[in-house]
């Protein structure tokens, strides 16, 4: 038998695969529902998205999400979402979606613009362990760095790029750099910018973990305490009982399977684990009466960069990228407050988060009526950080599958939903 620790979106699509090559599979999960970070909460009338607000999909994505039965769920974010949005001098800007409008655009100074046109002629170079400020600084400006790409990792990683290594976050930056010598040329010839689908689902983003767990054995309540034993015959345990099995799956996150390991052979990696950093993210969701606004604004949001002083990091037009997540006469704004780029935000009260928000957005949007429902979230560990440590935890991950313990979780691989499903898939098909 096969055992997932952690019914999160990773833990489920690993599981999921298994059960469909005929492996006899089981699921423990510490909490009362499946999901993990993937929470939807259906309030007064309005859909609000807890953790992520939406799946980037490609085409194999699409086709699971249907062999799933959820194609008649699925909801395409809207094409106005297409147009992101940038603070800039005070000003709610729009980005520019490709290489040949940022030269045309005036978002950029003229002399960021020339820099843009001459960087496919810079040397190429290989640097090791490169931040992401770093490789920006080198083929780019300071202005790049803190106009489009900080808030964007802020947005993307809840990081901070001056930490973040480029070749866990980006590395289809690096590989543009080796194989057409820049990434400008890169991005033309790679289509990178042909932005895939993004979706969501009728009832929330909690409905693809719950579908998928429903088709599965999960235990609810189970919090694996301890794992002991050996290669092929692993002991897990719960505080209500005891399992075995030939292979198990790590899917919850880092620190709790750092608690979980066999304590005298595999310190050292629990240590590694447990240097992992995870950034804490206040979610605010804050919601009017569509009257409130003379104008209403269209697109995906707008991110904040750390150095315009605001607030919040940046705020999602819910309502115009899922018009169905709010009654036709409301509007719903979600925002988000800390992250590394922010990290003295994550200390402050919830009253204290949305008053603050709430003033922002009053001022942003010349709201002329209060809000209607103003709701909060706090995530203790939001998302864990691709920093020099993660180095470390390849090897870690190695050491482990070399013992038939098997990682597939959000701190290795990739953060995001969609790279948390390639992974399960990817492990199924090597197990
Ligand atoms: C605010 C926020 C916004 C985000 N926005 C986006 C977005 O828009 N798009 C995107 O792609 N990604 C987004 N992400 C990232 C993404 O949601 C996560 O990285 C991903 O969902 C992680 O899934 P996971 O299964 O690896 O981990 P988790 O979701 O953390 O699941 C781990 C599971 O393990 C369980 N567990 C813990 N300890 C134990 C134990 N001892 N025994 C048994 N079970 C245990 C937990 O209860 C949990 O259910 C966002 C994250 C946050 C926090």
């Amino acid at each position: 038998m096969i055992i997932v620790i952690g019914a999160g979106i990773s833990g489920l699509t690993a599981a999921w695969h298994l059960k469909q090559k005929g492996k006899k599979v089981l699921v423990l999960e510490a909490s009362q529902q499946a999901g993990g970070l993937l929470q939807t909460l259906q309030q007064q009338n309005l859909r609000l998205e807890l953790g992520p607000n939406s799946i980037l999909a490609d085409a194999d994505l699409l086709a699971w999400l249907r062999e799933l039965g959820l194609d008649a769920d699925l909801e395409h974010a809207s094409e106005v979402s297409k147009s992101r949005f940038i603070y800039k001098n005070g000003q709610i800007r729009g980005l520019p979606s490709n290489p040949m409008d940022l030269l045309k655009n005036n978002f950029f100074s003229l002399s960021t613009k020339l820099l843009l046109a001459k960087e496919p002629f810079r040397k190429a170079e290989k640097i090791e362990n490169e931040t992401i400020s770093a490789f920006f600084l080198r083929r780019f400006n300071r202005e790049v760095l803190e106009y489009a790409v900080k808030p964007f990792v802020g947005g993307i990683y809840a990081g901070n790029p001056d930490e973040l290594l480029l070749k866990y976050t980006f590395p289809s930056l690096l590989q543009m750099e080796a194989e057409h010598g820049s990434v400008i040329r890169g991005l033309v010839k790679s289509h990178a910018l042909t932005r895939k689908t993004s979706l969501n689902f009728a009832k929330g983003m909690q409905q693809l973990p719950q579908t998928i767990a429903q088709t599965l054995e999960v235990v609810y309540n189970s919090p694996v305490t301890r794992i002991s034993g050996q290669q092929g015959a692993w002991c897990v345990h719960t505080p209500t009982q005891e399992y075995t099995a030939e292979t198990l799956i790590l899917a919850a996150p880092a620190k709790q399977i750092a608690e979980i390991l066999p304590k005298s052979e595999l310190a050292d990696v629990a240590s590694i684990l447990k240097r992992i950093t995870y950034a804490q993210m206040h979610v605010v969701h804050t919601s009017f009466e569509k009257t409130a606004f003379s104008a209403l604004p269209k697109g995906f949001g707008v991110l904040h960069p750390a150095n315009e002083g605001l607030f919040s990091s940046g705020t999602i037009w819910t309502s115009a990228v899922f018009p169905k997540s709010s009654a036709p006469a409301q509007w719903l704004f979600t925002s988000f407050v800390g992250g590394m780029q922010q990290a003295e935000y994550g200390h402050l009260s919830a009253p204290e988060v949305k008053k603050r928000v709430l003033a922002e957005l009053t001022h942003h949007y010349k709201a002329k009526l209060e809000p209607v429902y103003q709701h909060h979230t706090f995530w203790p560990e939001a998302i864990p950080q691709y920093t020099a440590v993660m180095n470390d935890v390849e090897n870690a991950v190695n050491l482990l599958t070399s013992k038939g313990l098997l990682v597939c979780a959000n701190w290795h691989g990739g953060p995001s939903v969609s790279d948390c499903i390639k992974k399960g898939k990817l492990l199924a098909e090597k197990l």
